[in-house]
């Protein structure tokens, strides 16, 4: 099967809600080109040089997202075209990404990365940071950003129960966000959960964005 062939087949199982974010990294321009062919606008990738390189190349109309960990040095090299920036986890960070928004005279959409897996390694707020960082004064001031939901990774692991608890656990976060400091805000509304080997348990989780990657393009090297 083309990667077309299988972004057509996984979306027409998608429930009407949910966004389906091609992770195309490390993946060359044609694979990408073929996937656009076929009617697919959103991609991920997790690394700014490879946002930087594919971004010229192909259509203009592509939304790109930001999905992986972002350093804030590297914010000024996507703010000109990002789409969703799906990791933002620090108030510094968010504050570039305002500033740079700002200079290109945009709004730029955003996720609030939580850490929800039990692996060390994996960035993200916790409930505690994510409510400093809303409540805020320099959060209140930034007009060039716009805070539309949550992100998450659960952790890699073959145990059903764990990973079900972890996307649960993001979509509470993301309800009491809502209730809390977004009630009146209609944009906020995207639960950014799942991948290739989790996609169907985030999304009877709530997700409403899910980032495939190796199930569409085949294994990374
Ligand atoms: C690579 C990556 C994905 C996609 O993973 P697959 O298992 O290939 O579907 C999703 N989210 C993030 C943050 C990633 O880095």
């Amino acid at each position: 099967m083309s990667v077309a062939e299988k972004i057509n087949n996984l979306k027409a199982g998608l429930p009407e809600h949910v966004t389906l974010v091609a992770v195309s990294k490390t993946k060359p321009i044609k694979a990408i080109e073929d996937a656009y062919e076929s009617g697919h606008r959103d991609f991920g990738e997790n690394r700014v040089q490879e946002l930087q390189e594919k971004y010229p190349a192909l259509p203009k109309d592509i939304r790109w997202h930001a999905i992986g960990h972002l350093q804030r040095n590297k914010v000024k090299y996507i703010a000109p075209f990002i789409h969703l920036i799906h990791s933002v986890d620090s108030l510094r960070l968010l504050k570039e990404i305002n500033k740079e928004a700002e200079k290109n005279e945009r709004s730029i959409k955003v996720l609030l990365q939580f850490h929800i897996a039990q692996e060390e390694s994996k960035f993200g707020l916790d409930w505690e940071e994510a409510t400093n960082l809303v409540e805020s004064d320099d959060f209140q001031e930034m007009k060039n950003i716009e805070v539309v939901g949550v992100m998450g990774m659960a952790t890699f692991i073959d145990n059903e129960e764990q990973v079900k608890e972890e996307f649960a656990q993001l979509r509470f976060f993301f309800e009491q966000l809502k209730q809390q400091y977004f009630k009146n805000q209609s944009s906020f509304k995207e639960i950014s959960m799942g991948m290739s080997g989790d996609y169907e348990l985030a999304i009877s989780e709530g997700s409403t964005m899910i980032r495939v990657g190796s199930s569409l393009f085949g294994a990374r090297e």
